[in-house]
């Protein structure tokens, strides 16, 4: 059969079927995207992700209310000076309908990557490498689903994966390290057959579902936004956002402009603003991001600590940045905290780290005239509402099964994983 889309490689051109295909059989380094048969977008008559099932690289769906929600802010609009600014929010936020129970838009890439395992990847289980947010969403995302899921964290993340849903469905390995091991960890497991890496930036379901933030504001504006403001780690929100808007513009009824992208990341690390703002295209370590580990341990969001984004490939995060004239900013962490305490003042719902430092740099935007007091503007809350989650829903502690070291053997634990994943299916 075949799908209602394909997936391109925007450096050779090539077209490709999809069998959770992460990257160009040929060999490119570009991140192949979706190409959807179907040019014009239909919402579809579902609760959550799912409407914007056009333009998702999946056919089926997953019952689940969680979904972007957009809103137009009167009280912090007033606050930065904005006339036109919506806020595109992912989390728990019921009176907004905001149905998030993880609290991060990573559920929104969790979602309809496990619809396209089940309909891609043959029977393989997928591991998912997280320093929390990720692995939290896919967790909750196999509770809604009952398939499987592999995830390995630090063992300091570990109070951060729950679902509100019981499952036995996750099995989490936890490492002694950092998020770096945990990557090395979760690479060696998927050389073991019968497990797949879920991909990262590299995987369109993951790109596709966060796109539905700008997609939801397009269709709620009316019109593709003038700008797109989001805190980035990997900066995969942003170049999901940059081709979510080129399929806007394809629709032809949203709008004949790409929005400008202004992506924040938490000082003191900064790798992609640095290299941004020399004008590289590659971040050089000793230049971009001297001493990774104590800038990683200083900042106040610590889910924008990727050592190593999309940035310079085909169709990363450089490339989106060129394409819409964007741009990057550095945010402290007081700057960060005092722009989420505003907004949990002024709008009325606590943030997630990374958020904060989105609304920042939205400020920082507008004081220095990158964005003007008319603009359009999206911010996108990349995550919220944890406090009203703990209070409203049961949440059900996810327990390691097992505890290794950065330097295991991957042949031995992938074993040993793949017979627990077999034994409870
Ligand atoms: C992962 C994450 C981000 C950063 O997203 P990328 O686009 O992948 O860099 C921002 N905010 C929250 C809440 C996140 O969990
Ligand atoms: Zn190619």
């Amino acid at each position: 059969m075949m799908r209602p889309y394909t997936l391109l490689c925007p450096d050779c051109g090539e077209t490709v079927e999809d069998h959770y295909t992460l990257s160009c059989p040929s060999g490119c380094r570009a991140l192949v995207r979706t190409v959807y048969r179907k040019k014009t977008l239909d919402i579809r008559d579902e609760p959550g992700v799912f409407r914007f099932s056009d333009w998702l690289p999946v056919e089926g769906t997953i019952k689940s209310a969680a979904g972007p929600v957009t809103f137009r802010s009167t009280a912090l609009a007033r606050d930065i000076g904005l006339r036109n600014l919506w806020i595109g929010f992912s989390g728990y936020w019921p009176e907004k309908g905001g149905r998030v129970l993880t609290c991060s838009f990573k559920e929104l890439e969790a979602l309809p990557t496990m619809v396209r395992v089940r309909e891609t990847a043959r029977g393989r289980t997928l591991v998912v490498a997280s320093a929390g947010n990720t692995g939290r969403a896919f967790c909750q995302t196999a509770a809604l689903t009952g398939m499987p899921v592999v995830v390995v964290v630090p063992e300091n993340a570990v109070a951060r994966l729950w679902t509100t849903v019981e499952t036995d469905r996750v099995c989490l390995v936890t490492v002694d390290g950092d998020y770096a091991d945990a990557i090395a960890v979760a690479n060696g497991l998927c050389s073991v057959q019968g497990l797949i890496p879920e991909g990262g930036a590299k995987n369109v379901a993951r790109r596709d579902g966060m796109g539905t933030v700008m997609l939801d504001a397009a269709v709620t504006l009316g019109r593709i936004p003038d700008h797109y403001v989001q805190a980035v780690g990997s900066g995969t929100g942003g170049i999901a956002a940059w081709e979510a808007s080129m399929r806007l513009l394809g629709d032809g009824r949203f709008g004949d402009r790409l929005p400008r992208l202004h992506l924040a990341q938490n000082a003191p690390f900064v790798p992609m603003v640095r290299a941004w703002q020399a004008g590289r295209r590659e971040i050089i370590p000793e230049e971009d991001m001297p001493d990774a580990r104590a800038s990683i341990a200083a900042v106040y969001s610590d889910v924008l600590t990727n050592r190593s984004p999309p940035y310079g490939v085909g169709g990363g995060v450089f490339d989106a940045l060129t394409a819409t004239g964007g741009s990057m900013y550095s945010v402290e962490n007081r700057e960060a905290e005092d722009a989420g305490r505003h907004f949990a003042e002024a709008e009325g719902i606590d943030l997630d780290p990374a958020a904060a430092v989105a609304v920042a740099a939205l400020r920082q935007a507008v004081e220095s005239g990158k964005i003007g007091r008319n603009d359009a503007v999206l911010l996108n809350i990349t995550g919220g509402g944890y406090r009203r989650v703990a209070e409203e829903h049961e949440r059900y502690r996810i327990e390691p099964a097992f505890r290794v070291a950065p330097d295991v053997d991957a042949a031995v634990l992938g074993a040993r994983v793949l017979g627990q994943v077999r034994n409870r299916a």
